[in-house]
């Protein structure tokens, strides 16, 4: 056996893959830049999924409907939470392929009575979603996204800020100047929850001189809302940043909500674009992975049991039969090693940005807490796979082992009985307001996927 065959090299993509790969990659990359300024939240990444899908002939499933091999086929839950499957010609026992990921992103959300005024100024008052950095999150401009359900049953969709002709929202941050004592404060504590106001009005109305009236009033001109409506809302503030190549070369975009657009993307587009497989294919685009996947649009919702069932009962399988056969990728971003703070990272075991898609074995915290950790054989099989179509790849973990720690929807899958990895896209800044990712990451994982769902 050669030097090289005997030892293991991490290499980047530019390094493995053909010139044409590397083309194709910033090209896809084009789509997922349109899908990412279109999609800021679960509900708006949800209707852009649903259109794609649509488009290459899917139909929209409802729980009770016949099901036919050859369907195409979408179930679309409460508009969080898609499921988009298409059945194969081989006997539903043999399994499915599955990818799950996750399309909402921590964010800012208005609290139910989120209308105040204090010094001239009109705000909402916030409660954070998700794993957020608040100090990153003051003095950036910021867009209201959400929806306002009214009492009479209407549906206000609410998308303020991405328009270039958009007003924007702001959140204030205090100045250097008198900044002295909040700067010794450790990072978790220089901005607080309740500081993260944001600031919506500044023009008093009334005999009051009140400016909450004044942003009432143009609320009411434009949705025809009263202030009683927002118990029934759900706002957020997003970053109104769009996303843009970085760098020179352009290889990188910079982008809020990557984590987890830049997996959710390839799981969607590779189940729309595999036309020559047998296997019956499942995509699902999940809801509240940021907070612990619960409630009926996460992945602890027992809907994925649902659906796998009808799919058994209407193709003359066995449901237990169907999940045993099954496979998953759980589709989830890693975080890449950045040479800014190496000090949190094992740098032999940690994803290296343009080294191409990564599978993490195991995630948790401590000694592998709360894991699924996927089985050898599964990995020696995805291995094979993946060299038919010399996609690139490598393992990783997230940072140093007792530094932190994460978690992903794996083990609500692997649960029910399903092999289960993680799969994902390495990410410079996770969970910040701005992410970065390589388009050729982006690209190859799309890639890994599109094999999984073919072989
Ligand atoms: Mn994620
Ligand atoms: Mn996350």
């Amino acid at each position: 056996m050669s030097n090289e065959k005997l030892t293991y090299k991490k290499k980047t993509v530019y390094e493995n893959a053909d010139k044409a790969v590397c083309d194709f990659a910033f090209d896809y990359a084009e789509g997922y830049k349109r899908y990412l300024d279109g999609g800021k939240t679960e509900r708006e990444a949800l209707k852009l999924s649903v259109a794609m899908a649509e488009a290459k002939g899917f139909k929209e499933y409802r729980l009770g409907d016949k099901i036919n091999v050859g369907d195409k086929l979408y179930y679309n839950n409460r508009g969080k939470n898609l499921f988009v499957f298409s059945v194969g010609t081989e006997h539903i026992n043999n399994g499915i392929r599955m990818t799950a990921a996750h399309i909402d992103a921590p964010r800012i959300d208005l609290k139910q009575c989120p209308l105040y005024e204090d010094g001239g100024m009109a705000f909402f008052k916030t409660h954070y979603y998700g794993g957020i950095r608040k100090y990153q999150w003051v003095a950036i401009p910021l867009a209201l996204h959400g929806v306002i359900a009214t009492k009479d049953g209407k549906v206000i969709d609410v998308c303020v800020g991405e328009d270039e002709n958009d007003p924007l929202f702001y959140i204030n941050d205090l100045l250097p100047h008198l900044g002295r004592e909040q700067a010794k404060l450790p990072l978790s504590e220089g901005i607080k929850g309740e500081q993260l106001n944001v600031l919506v009005g500044s023009i008093p109305e009334g005999d009051d001189v009140s400016v909450k009236l004044g942003v009432l009033k143009l609320l009411n001109q434009k949705y025809g809302i009263a202030e009683d409506d927002f118990l029934s809302a759900e706002l957020c503030v997003v970053p109104a940043f769009k996303a843009r190549d970085i760098g020179f070369d352009r290889a990188l975009i910079g982008s809020y909500g990557h984590d987890d657009r830049v997996c959710a993307y390839p799981a969607l587009t590779a189940l729309l674009d595999s036309t020559d497989t047998e296997h019956t294919l499942m995509c699902i685009l999940a809801d509240k992975e940021e907070t612990g996947s619960d409630g009926p649009t996460g992945m602890q919702c027992d809907l994925m049991l649902d659906i796998i069932n009808e799919l058994a009962r209407e193709l003359g399988g066995n449901a237990a039969a169907v999940r045993a056969n099954s496979k998953c990728l759980s589709a989830d971003v890693s975080a890449a090693y950045d040479p800014n703070f190496a000090e949190v990272f094992e740098k032999q075991n940690t994803p290296l940005l343009s080294c191409g898609a990564v599978f993490t074995k195991f995630t948790g915290s401590g000694g592998k807490s709360s894991t699924n950790d996927a089985n050898a054989e599964f990995i020696g099989w995805l291995r094979s796979i993946l060299a038919k179509d010399r996609v690139v790849w490598q393992a990783g973990e997230l940072g140093k082992v007792d530094i932190g720690g994460g978690g992903t929807v794996a083990k609500y899958i692997s649960k029910h009985n399903i092999e289960t990895i993680d799969l994902g896209v390495p990410v410079i800044s996770m969970h910040a307001p701005y992410e970065v990712i390589a388009k050729v990451d982006l690209y190859e994982t799309y890639r890994a996927i599109c094999a999984f769902y073919r072989y």
